[in-house]
């Protein structure tokens, strides 16, 4: 089944700690009036500015298994391939938070506004990776709601370009999902537009389907680890 999903302006909550994070600032750190006005300031652009949006389509196995072939140029060993061959029920999506937050980004950058650009651009990605999570969620919901609640499924959303998965992968994707429809498109590149966007695979499973050990041979340059905490968050 393919579906939208216009989602709310407060659906997205912005973790303060976490953005300061993504910017190397510990949370217990003084911070200067003026570092609190930026950040009040970029808060409140990515209010107004947002207007996020979400498309899934659901994929047999075997019609994922060719869109994740892509152009033979993923790592022969990799975590995704392991996992979606052992779920229940596969989604191919795209999120986006719209042209305008990307295109302020780029204005106070090209004005010269550096501070408040990095700003913006750090709370637009955080908020980004959170619509990826929020749309795994909507599905994992789904899923329980068809089973009376009793699931025990869990659905993680993996991406192009991540643990593998070459980001040439981007072009199968498109081909099936059509994310042109919410105004997401692709570049040579394999660039999304708006730049504020994810797209990639949900995987729905019983939760021990997404642990694995992080030890494949591109681990070793792996700046974010992220694969530790949302492996934590599933207990
Ligand atoms: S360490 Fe990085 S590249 Fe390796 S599986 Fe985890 S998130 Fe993916």
């Amino acid at each position: 089944m393919r579906s939208i999903v216009d989602f709310a302006a407060d659906d997205v909550i912005l973790d303060r700690a976490a953005i300061l994070c993504s910017q190397g600032i510990p949370e217990e750190a003084e911070l200067t009036e003026n570092f609190e006005r930026i950040y009040g300031e970029a808060i409140s652009l990515f209010q107004q500015l947002a207007a996020s949006k979400g498309i899934t389509a659901g994929i047999s196995i075997s019609h994922f298994e060719e869109v994740f072939r892509g152009e033979g140029l993923n790592e022969p060993e990799n975590p995704v391939e392991e996992i979606y061959g052992e779920s229940s029920h596969l989604a191919l999506f795209a999120v986006t938070l719209g042209p305008v937050l990307s295109e302020k980004v780029t204005e106070l950058f090209d004005n010269g506004d550096y501070a408040s650009g990095y700003m913006l651009d750090s709370v637009s990605s955080f908020a980004a990776d959170r619509l990826s999570v929020l749309i795994a969620q909507n599905l994992q919901s789904e899923l329980a709601a068809a089973e009376s609640g009793k699931s025990t499924l869990r659905v993680l959303s993996y991406s192009p370009g991540y643990c593998g998965w070459h980001i040439s992968g981007q072009r199968k994707l498109f081909e099936v999902l059509c994310p042109q429809e919410i105004g997401i498109t692709l570049n040579e590149s394999c660039l999304m537009s708006p730049i504020k966007s994810v797209s990639g695979v949900l995987i729905a499973g019983h939760g021990k389907i997404h642990e694995f050990a992080n030890s494949y041979p591109f681990c070793d340059t792996c700046r974010t680890k992220s694969c530790i905490g949302r492996m934590r968050d599933l207990k």
